[in-house]
């Protein structure tokens, strides 16, 4: 028994009372170096071997690998270190206060998803690391509420690591192996602005994007007709046009149209296809309207997630939580450590219903039955 770190209460006070809000607005992202070197420093106490790597150009952001046990395979504990932001209107406590009432335990992120660090951390010190015979390793990564920079940069590393994943996102300790991948397109039309009452004074954007609205409607139409999965609730591709604007007066001829689509697509389906797809459809659309279209300088998304069913960590995690694997409607990291070589599955002790809003908690009742699927999950894959 390892006693010099503190034990799970204390340490999830630590974690909340360390901000690490990030966000694709730069006024209020915040570096996660904070909890990274707290995670650090306890886990080196701990006898884990700890890295700290770089994420970009940003030096406020890193990744971090520590590892027990040598060899082939092995089993990685992964979470993100980083929460949502948040507005102090809403919250009865305070988000950085760790607080117990009724039972729960709330605050920024504990749900989503500090409190597995703690949980994986008090496993970890029951644990007498000499006797590992594969390999056990702890990601904690950055921006998986914002970018995907930090899973995204482990990807581009090549950084392989274990055979199996754990990410102990807030799954009420279900068992998740698929969800869908994501990406937003912006279509920007140019055209050119003249007098409303001679139509060949301009060149109307704003008929042009109708015409492309009526054009992606159609193509969702057959995309959904021939992609469909049943475990989901949703269980066809979609399309959303989400905002719009365009023009300015109603006696000018609009020159200028953009629009804001989100497209979620099941597993199997590939984000880059189904982009170049958009824009073709988009630039054939507008042949011949003399107008000039511009896309996303900047395009990112999320691809989906599948992990093989028969896949042993599947099995594993569908025995100890006695739940049968299912999807989830929100995103993770999955599909990148999938891509780096590791069967993954997602399950934890926190429920999304509660996660990125005011009065964030996690039910004190989950934590036990955490703390034994992971011990389960280290003993069936490590030792
Ligand atoms: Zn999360």
């Amino acid at each position: 028994m390892n006693k010099k770190i503190p034990a799970f209460r204390e340490q999830l006070t630590r974690l909340i009372a360390l901000p690490s809000v990030s966000s694709t607005d730069p006024a209020i992202d915040m570096s996660n170096r904070p909890v990274v070197d707290q995670l650090a420093s306890w886990l080196s106490d701990t006898g884990f071997s700890v890295e700290i790597l770089d994420v970009s150009e940003n030096p406020a952001k890193a990744n971090l690998i520590a590892v027990a046990g040598k060899g082939e395979g092995g089993l990685v504990l992964s979470g993100h270190t980083d929460t949502v932001p948040f507005d102090t209107f809403g919250w009865q406590s305070d988000p950085f206060k760790l607080t117990e009432v009724d039972h729960r335990l709330y605050g920024l992120g504990v749900s989503d998803m500090k409190c597995f660090f703690p949980i994986v951390l008090d496993v970890i010190r029951e644990i007498d690391l000499k006797t590992l015979k594969r390999p056990l390793y702890i990601l904690a990564t950055c921006d998986e509420e914002s970018t995907m920079s930090g899973a995204r940069s482990l990807v581009a590393a090549h950084r392989a690591l274990g055979r199996y994943a754990l990410i102990g996102e807030p799954t009420g300790l279900k068992p998740v192996t698929m969800h869908k991948g994501v990406f937003f397109e912006s279509i920007h039309l140019i055209g050119r602005a003249g007098h409303a009452s001679d139509p060949s004074l301009g060149r109307s954007a704003l008929e042009g994007m109708n015409a492309v609205i009526n054009k992606l409607s159609r193509w969702r139409s057959e995309l959904q007709k021939a992609h469909t999965n049943p475990a989901f609730s949703v269980p066809v591709p979609t399309l959303n046009f989400g905002s719009i604007h365009g023009g300015d007066n109603p006696n000018r001829i609009c020159g200028q149209c953009e629009m804001k689509i989100d497209i979620r697509f099941l597993p199997g389906m590939d984000m880059a296809d189904l982009r170049a797809d958009i824009r073709r459809t988009v630039l054939e659309t507008i042949d011949g309207l003399d107008l000039i279209v511009e896309f996303d300088p900047v395009p990112t998304g999320l691809p989906a997630m599948h992990t093989a069913a028969d896949s042993d960590i599947v099995r594993t995690a569908e025995r100890l939580a006695g739940e049968p694997a299912g999807t989830v409607g929100f995103g993770t990291e999955g599909p990148y450590l999938n891509a780096l070589g590791m069967d993954t599955v997602v399950l934890g002790p926190g429920d999304i219903d509660v996660a990125h809003q005011a009065n964030e908690y996690l039910a004190l009742d989950r934590i036990v039955p955490m703390k034994n699927i992971v011990r389960e999950m280290i003993r069936h894959f490590c030792m």
